[in-house]
């Protein structure tokens, strides 16, 4: 069984609008075991919409439409159903009954286009909206080479959507056949190599048909692998996905930091943890990035014990007692200045660790080799220093660099 999704009107073909309905339908009917083939989004289009609902019905077995189902002149969904699976719209009195009902307790006339609203392709079944005025529509399509499409429609208001899905909609796909089968993931989450460098280190795994699945995508420069299986339950699922988790642990070694939501800031903490050390900060180009990252991880305080942001050579003095014609250094190299910086801010706080991201390089889209950023880590083993060469765009040079640093703290107690 596969599903498709259909997200109807203007305002989202247009970008005025998000479409997150189609987001959370989709995780729902993950959850249900029923894979989303396809998310498509269509205007207020009667025709658009009529072609695009035959194509559906053609290639999926359950169809999930959202918005267009209101009164006015452009909610066109329940004619183009219609026009699209060749049926009449016929009037159900218990939904008109509904309608009147709501807008007798708003205290207000009926507007005669509301009927509308009432109107289903023959054969439909009514799906109840409690808060709303739209009815959702539930139609079974016969398909001469295969089963029936299900076909439902609901309204576009988040809200109301959701409680039709959670009160009815699932309901009807379980009894359907779905639900029998759970699909879960799981994320691996890696830093220091590059996206096919990474792929290239894994071997046939992330093949087009492999069961569990194994995909691979980037995100401000952390690699997320991210696993795949379906099963009678999620115990099943879990169990099948373990030997992928391991193969891939056994050939990406230190690379993986973490797992789900963990972020390098979280491995750093742990580590940190584990060997009852502590960590400081002291940022220029990330302008507190690493502070607000670790500080928002370390909830209590007890590894992360504050950082320091220096904007300009005249703080140097004041902040962390360093000599302001330290800045003045050659660029590059800053080296001095990183390691400076990093084993000052160690004083300051009293960590066991002290790690520094040196001043931004100028942006010069001339020059010939972009200009390196340093990392400075000061700790009991001694002060050590490292460049990150940068070609990205500018905009992602903080994150890039933050990361970076948490790295290259994380790879230091790892040692
Ligand atoms: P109504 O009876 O309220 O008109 P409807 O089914 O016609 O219901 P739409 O007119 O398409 O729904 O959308 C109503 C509102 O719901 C939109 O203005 C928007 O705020 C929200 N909405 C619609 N579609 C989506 C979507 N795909 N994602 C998020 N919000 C949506
Ligand atoms: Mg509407």
């Amino acid at each position: 069984m596969h599903a498709e999704i259909i997200a109807v009107g203007d305002e989202i073909t247009s970008g005025q609008l998000l479409d997150t309905n189609s987001q959370w339908l989709a995780l729902r009917l993950e959850e249900l075991g029923i894979p989303v083939r396809f998310h498509l989004t269509v205007g207020d289009d009667r025709e658009a919409l009529a072609g695009v609902f035959r194509q559906a019905i053609a290639r999926s077995d359950v169809v999930l439409v959202t918005g267009g189902l209101g009164p006015t002149a452009d909610d066109l969904t329940r004619d183009a159903l219609a026009d699209a699976t060749g049926r009449r719209l016929v009037l159900d009195a218990e939904a008109l009954e509904h309608i009147r009902r709501l807008f007798a307790r708003r205290n207000r006339p009926m507007p005669k286009q509301n009927e509308r609203q009432a109107l289903f392709p023959e054969g439909s079944r009514v799906i109840a909206n409690a808060h709303g005025t739209a009815p959702g529509i539930d139609l079974d399509v016969p398909r001469s080479a295969a089963a029936a499409c299900r076909v439902i429609c609901l309204p576009g208001v988040p809200a109301e959507m959701r409680e039709m899905w959670v009160d009815a909609v699932a309901g009807l796909l379980r009894a359907a056949g779905a639900g029998g089968r759970v699909i879960r993931h799981r994320r691996l989450k890696c830093f220091g190599a590059g996206e096919s460098q990474i792929e290239a280190m894994l071997p046939d795994l992330i093949r087009r048909g492999r069961w569990p699945r194994v995909g691979i995508n980037a995100s401000q420069t952390t690699i997320i692998l991210r696993i795949t299986a379906d099963g009678a339950d999620e115990a099943e699922c879990l169990a099948a996905m373990a030997p992928t988790v391991q193969t891939i642990r056994q050939c990406l070694g230190d690379l993986v930091f973490g797992e789900e939501d963990d972020e390098l800031e979280h491995a750093v903490l742990r580590l940190l943890d584990q060997k009852s050390r502590t960590l400081a900060t002291a940022e220029w180009g990330t302008a507190g990035t690493l502070a607000q990252w670790l500080g928002s991880a370390d909830r209590d305080g007890r590894r992360y014990l504050g950082g320091t942001v220096l904007r300009s050579a005249t703080s140097l003095p004041g902040a962390l007692g360093l000599a302001p014609d330290l800045a003045e250094d050659p660029s590059p190299p800053r080296e001095a200045l990183a390691q400076a910086m990093a084993s000052a801010v160690r004083d300051h706080y009293r960590a066991d660790y002290g790690l520094a991201v040196g001043p931004f390089p100028r942006f010069a889209p001339e020059a010939p080799t972009p200009d390196r950023v340093f990392l400075g880590l000061a700790g009991p083993g001694g002060v050590s220093v490292r460049p990150i060469a940068f070609a990205g765009h500018p905009a992602t040079l903080t994150a890039y660099c933050a990361k970076h640093a948490l790295d290259f703290m994380r790879r230091e107690l790892l040692k």
